[in-house]
């Protein structure tokens, strides 16, 4: 955004610090990722200077090559586990970091009952280490991944940040053992500017169909399962239980295009003034199971089979954002709709069928 007058400066967020984005070279942990790369691509694209450090634990290399593709910039990409201090460190040592957006983690809630002790070493860990190289260097901005998860079974919807936080999984409880440490880091130092961003359920890939999630073996989240039967990969989705008290007896979720979050985290790399806050990035809308479906079959032109079936341990009936603090304090807001959000996922999907594993023999 061009700023134009002083009168506009000073209505724009404290642009004290900020420096041209062609100057600020963000460090993007787990940019080989699903929203990781797309974050990188819009950093790129913004004009700010990207270093990526993944160890491709659940991600492929190709995904950073089509980042730079996309974006016909150069992206700094370094194999490496953030477990690994000596890895952090040199990091550090050898580029110039100004701000970092911490993506780096594992994401699975029901790997995460099974393989507790993996959990919290590699996020807690990989988050620590971060943490003290970023105080060490002088770094002191950072975004981090966090999840609608804090907020448990919220006893309201839709959900304002000042929610009760619970979470009811270990994955869950690293986001929160994280926020935890990231609000005493801040309140130690009054140069920390840390956003916890509260994303809600994205989907969706990138509008070129050459960037989007690939999933390693069975898809957990509805959207990419969705999408894998509508291209022939699986029979059919089961919709796990039809009881809940939406309107449609389906579990409601609010679904927010990866591409809008992206475009948030960038928005939280220009906040100032506060030294450790939260952020829902969600629509606000709610959309069921079967919506999902439905729109699915609309942007695929696929009539997607399903089946009714139990309900799925853990889950809730509905989960919905109140995006307004993000909306008012980042001047962010989510505008792509669900129907765009799965014809990009389907453009990606119908392209590459097999994910990132499609093109290699190309
Ligand atoms: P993803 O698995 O596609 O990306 C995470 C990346 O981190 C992967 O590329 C993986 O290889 C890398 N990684 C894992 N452990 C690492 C380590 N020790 N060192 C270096 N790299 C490591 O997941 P995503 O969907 O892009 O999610 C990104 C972040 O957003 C995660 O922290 C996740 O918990 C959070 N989040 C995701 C969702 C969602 O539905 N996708 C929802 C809420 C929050
Ligand atoms: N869901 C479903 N079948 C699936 C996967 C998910 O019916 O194969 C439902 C799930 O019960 C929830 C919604 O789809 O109501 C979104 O689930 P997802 O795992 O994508 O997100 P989360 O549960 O983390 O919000």
């Amino acid at each position: 955004m061009q700023l134009t007058s002083r009168a506009d400066r000073t209505a724009t967020v404290s642009p004290v610090n900020v420096r041209p984005r062609s100057d600020r070279t963000v460090l993007v942990t787990g940019g080989a990722g699903y929203i990781g790369s797309h974050t990188a691509v819009a950093l790129l694209e913004q004009g700010f200077e990207v270093i990526i450090v993944d160890d491709l634990s659940n991600s492929s290399a190709r995904a950073v090559e089509v980042v730079g593709h996309l974006t016909g910039r150069n992206v700094t990409f370094i194999e490496g586990d953030l477990t690994d201090s000596t890895v952090v460190a040199s990091v550090f040592a050898s580029h110039p970091i100004d701000a970092v957006i911490h993506f780096a983690g594992l994401k699975a809630v029901g790997e995460s009952v099974e393989q507790p002790l993996r959990y919290y070493r590699t996020n807690l860990l990989s988050t620590m280490n971060l943490l003290e190289a970023m105080q060490s260097n002088g770094v002191f901005d950072l975004v981090f991944s966090s999840s609608a998860t804090v907020y448990g079974d919220p006893d309201t919807v839709p959900i304002p940040e000042s929610a009760p936080l619970r979470t009811t999984n270990p994955y869950g409880a690293t986001k929160l053992m994280i926020e935890d440490i990231c609000r005493d880091v801040a309140a130690s130092d009054p140069r920390w500017n840390i956003s916890l961003l509260r994303y809600f359920n994205p989907v969706g890939a990138h509008p070129s169909g050459q960037l989007g999630e690939d999933p390693n073996g069975i898809p957990n989240n509805l959207v990419p399962f969705v999408m894998q039967v509508a291209v022939g990969r699986r029979d059919e989705v089961a919709v796990f239980g039809d009881d809940y008290d939406t309107p449609d007896g389906t579990g409601v979720r609010d679904y927010i295009h990866v591409v809008d979050l992206a475009l948030g985290h960038i928005a939280a790399l220009d906040r100032r003034g506060g030294r450790c806050e939260a952020y829902n990035l969600g629509t606000g809308n709610g959309s069921s199971v079967l919506e999902i479906i439905a729109a699915a079959s609309a942007a695929s032109g696929v009539e997607i089979p399903y089946r009714l079936a139990d309900r799925r341990p853990g889950d809730i009936a509905t989960s919905l954002a109140d995006p307004t603090r993000a909306n008012t304090e980042l001047g962010w807001r989510a505008d792509r709709a669900l129907d765009v959000m799965l014809t990009d996922a389907w453009r990606w999907q119908s392209g590459n069928p097999n994910g990132f594993a499609s093109d290699t023999a190309s």
